[in-house]
């Protein structure tokens, strides 16, 4: 008996602990009065867990305000030299590297191309490398970083955490963590790339005050983070979020996942460039026809000769986001969010479309639902997803989990 009540105040402690943190992160810089207030713990409870926190230099006084009667009251924040936590994002072309602290402002980044001639566990021994490099490179010591996310484009089982499948990557069946075990002590996590960005979104963007909204990453393929009552949807298996495969012309493309017309098929970054090539090939009247090989033509090119007013540039990126509003109708009618966050290669022309995507949601969509719906492009653009990554080791210190 002894031992369960020194087990839960040990407990207690902990969660104490971490929700007095949790609402420095979430404050900024907030005295122990307001703590207390916040918490409905006692000055000398929260007297006592701050004094622990500096002493483990987890926070640190900056500054103080003057408080009713003339008094000062010191303000306490997070200290940026706490801890660390590393993200990396793998997708098709790229592995995105990057290094936060604990108020999770950037301290590293980095952008290599994808290895694809080179083995997972090739791979991912590199990425340990780089890890010590950046590491010597920044002087932070090894015990200060929390651990490693790894943000995938596909799908993560629930149970082993092993990727089922990233069709974009063409991995199947892969345990990532178990390869990682072999390599390296850092602790590491799983996520798929579009939850990774929801993370981030909640966490520090512009969705922090928001329970329900979802994030829609666009790039070689589609897929959406969903937040409800202000926790990640999962699903039974953790496949929830695969609008990218959501059916939206019977009579489409044929999909990676073997369906035809599914959403991604016909509005990715992948299909822009592939539908531009071909239509350029066949002798469409274009300002890329200047392009000697179509085979060269880019999604940038594409966006900039849209943006000086190409019309066959122009529909083609017009036509792919009628799809993507149709898609995000459903959503709308379905999930009722407050916000809806559009990020990845999509910001490059988010201004091109924005106005578009929302007439034709308004159109189809139920008309309270959206009521009060609010749809922009991230402001991270395609480093969502590796914070969010890198998020997740985060967030256990301040008594939040997600993954
Ligand atoms: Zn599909």
């Amino acid at each position: 008996m002894k031992q369960n009540t020194a087990g839960n105040n040990q407990y207690l402690k902990q969660r104490n602990k971490a929700q007095v943190l949790d609402l420095i992160r979430i404050k900024g810089a907030v005295s122990r009065t307001r703590l207390s207030e916040l918490t409905g713990l006692s000055a000398t409870a929260i007297g006592l867990i701050t004094s622990e926190l500096i002493k483990n230099s987890f926070i640190i006084e900056s500054g103080a305000i003057e408080s009713t009667g003339g008094r000062k009251r010191v303000l306490l924040e997070l200290n940026p030299e706490a801890c660390f936590s590393i993200g990396i994002d793998f997708d098709i072309e790229n592995i995105i590297i990057i290094v936060i602290d604990i108020k999770s402002s950037t301290v590293y980044e980095n952008k290599t191309p994808f290895p694809k001639e080179k083995k997972i566990p090739e791979i991912l021994k590199e990425i340990n490398l780089k890890i010590t490099g950046i590491l010597k490179e920044l002087q932070i010591k090894k015990e200060k970083l929390m651990g490693a996310g790894f943000s995938i484009p596909g799908l993560i089982n629930s149970k082993e955490k092993n990727i089922i499948i990233a069709p974009n990557l063409n991995w199947h069946n892969i345990k990532l963590l178990e390869f990682w075990k072999d390599i390296s002590d850092l602790p590491a996590f799983i996520i798929n790339e579009a939850k990774a960005s929801a993370v981030c979104e909640h966490w520090i963007g512009s969705c922090r005050e928001k329970n329900d909204f979802i994030c829609i990453n666009i790039k070689s393929g589609i897929g959406a983070g969903i937040f409800t009552n202000g926790r990640l949807l999962k699903g039974m298996s953790n496949f929830a979020g695969e609008i990218g495969h959501v059916v939206v012309d019977e009579n489409g493309p044929l999909c990676g996942c073997g369906k035809y017309g599914c959403l991604e098929t016909l509005a990715s970054t992948t299909r822009i460039v592939e539908k531009t090539r071909r239509i350029i090939r066949q002798g469409a009247d274009s300002i890329l026809n200047n392009t000697p090989d179509a085979d060269n033509i880019t999604l940038d090119m594409i966006i900039d000769a849209a943006e000086k007013n190409d019309l066959t540039a122009k529909n083609i990126i017009l036509d792919s986001t009628r799809y993507l509003a149709i898609g995000i109708s459903d959503l709308v009618n379905t999930l009722n969010p407050e916000k809806i966050v559009i990020g990845k290669e999509f910001v490059k022309y988010s201004n091109l479309v924005m106005d578009q995507i929302k007439k034709i949601v308004s159109s189809k969509a139920l008309k309270y639902p959206l009521a009060d719906l609010e749809i922009t492009a991230s402001e991270f653009g395609e480093k969502t997803s590796a914070l969010g990554a890198a998020i997740i080791p985060l967030q256990k210190i301040f008594g939040r989990e997600n993954v």
